[in-house]
């Protein structure tokens, strides 16, 4: 069976849809919710290394700002897409709902390969960037922070653009900075660790013993990396990894530190000694009680979502599965934890950052991880509560979290003028 390539948009706002159907709402906050507050698109134009120039087009949008600045990251990758950004700046209104946290939704990005460019490319194509969407940030505004194809460096750059354009340093302006700039300890596995929480609390309620269970992470980056070497310290098995080039296997456990090492002098997982090359998406349908997308979007779909034989999906990327492929796995009985709840651990900790960068008081790497837990855990429990009391999925529940605490926001604060 083969899948048409499906718009994340228009997946994003079906289940939107199918979540304000199950709560009273006016047909006015169902618009308002619908649509994007704010959606910037600009030319991004670089002076290459061969003193051509080169265009990039960019994003920044704002989907809503009720309860608090924006916040989201930035993609670079080249099937960004307004309609994706959109999509995902979405997820992130829902998801800092979903974990309690004061900020609004927003997400940018650049359609570009950034592979494919120097160092000195990369700088110039930031800065750029930055300037062009420089009156939409800021720490009160919408505050960026890294997604696929941009860290902590990317971060960086803006906040040192953003500030010469301010003429003081603005460190809140970013998340996910170096920790030199006042970043945040923990941020950088913050996603994966808040991952595993989630991982936890669900086999808690499950009542499943957690020792040698097996798991496969698809994506080697940095929630896949971190999620993999999280888990593997806990005693879990991670049976396989992939990345965009390929996939490797080994039955008895691979060790993702060795893997990492593998990765870092060849530039992809394959070809690792200690493990067995094996077809890139089969990853996502071998025999293992634990399957994390984090790569990117539409990675379970209807064409592979019987074959997927995890009890339990931990959707670590965001929209990596298909409303339909949902329907085949929920049929199925997987548990299926999904995005909105699963990677917040990412933005808890980004706000972590920006409250420890607004007070010039840091917290130790304990402090920040006892304060993710409580979080993660209170969120858990809080979507679980729902999911059963009112007999849907945890996606649905997740859902009915945070439209009705966005919608509530909405209407306090009325509609100016
Ligand atoms: P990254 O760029 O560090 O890593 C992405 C990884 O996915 C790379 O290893 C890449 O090779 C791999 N990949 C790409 N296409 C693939 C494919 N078809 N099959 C297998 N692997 C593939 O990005 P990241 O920051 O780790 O983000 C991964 C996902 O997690 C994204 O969906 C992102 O939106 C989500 N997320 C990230 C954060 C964060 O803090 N970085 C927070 C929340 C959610």
């Amino acid at each position: 069976m083969t899948d048409k390539k499906p718009n994340v948009w228009d997946m994003t706002l079906e289940r939107l849809d199918s979540t304000m159907d199950l709560l009273n709402l006016t047909p006015g906050i169902r618009k308002y919710l619908r649509q994007p507050r704010k959606i910037l698109e600009v030319a991004v134009t670089v002076r290459m290394d061969n003193s051509d120039i080169d265009i990039f087009t960019g994003y920044r949008i704002q989907h809503n700002t009720n309860r608090g600045p924006g916040k989201g990251g930035i993609r670079y990758h080249p099937d960004v897409t307004r309609d994706e950004i959109k999509a995902l700046a979405l997820l992130m209104t829902l998801k800092c709902t979903v974990v309690g946290i004061l900020f609004g939704g927003a997400k940018g990005g650049i359609a570009v390969d950034p592979k494919k460019l120097s160092m000195r490319e990369l700088e110039n194509m930031t800065r750029r960037y930055t300037f062009e969407i420089i009156n939409n940030i800021g720490p009160e505004k919408d505050i960026p922070a890294p997604d696929v194809g941009t860290n902590s460096q990317v971060m960086a750059w803006i906040m040192d653009t953003f500030s010469i354009d301010k003429g003081h340093a603005v460190p809140g302006v970013v998340t996910g900075k170096p920790l030199e700039l006042g970043g945040s300890l923990g941020r950088e596995y913050a996603t994966s660790l808040g991952c595993i929480y989630i991982i936890l609390s669900t086999l808690k309620v499950k009542e499943i013993d957690n020792v040698g269970l097996s798991v496969a992470v698809q994506g080697f980056g940095n929630v896949g990396y971190h999620s993999a070497r999280i888990l593997h310290d806990l005693g879990f098995k991670i049976i396989a990894v992939s990345d965009v080039d390929g996939a490797i296997f080994n039955k008895n456990g691979l060790d993702p530190y060795k893997v990492a090492e593998h990765n870092d002098k060849t530039g992809s997982v394959k070809g690792y000694s200690e493990g067995e090359d094996i077809e890139r998406d089969s990853l996502l349908t071998l025999d293992c009680d634990i399957l994390i997308p984090a790569a990117l979007e539409n990675q379970i779909k209807r064409s592979n979502a019987s074959d997927i034989k995890a009890k339990i999906v931990a959707e670590a990327a965001n929209a990596p599965t298909t409303p339909k492929a949902e329907k085949i796995l929920l049929d199925n009985n997987v548990f299926i934890i999904p995005d909105t709840l699963c990677n917040a651990g990412g933005v808890t900790v980004s706000y972590f950052e920006w409250v420890q960068g607004n007070l010039s008081y840091f917290w130790s790497e304990r402090e920040v991880k006892l304060k993710l837990r409580d979080i993660m855990d209170k969120a858990f429990s809080e979507v679980h509560k729902v999911a059963t009391e009112r007999k849907v999925d945890m996606r649905t529940a997740a859902g009915l979290l945070a439209v009705k605490r966005v919608a509530r926001a909405i209407k306090l604060r009325g509609i100016y003028p």
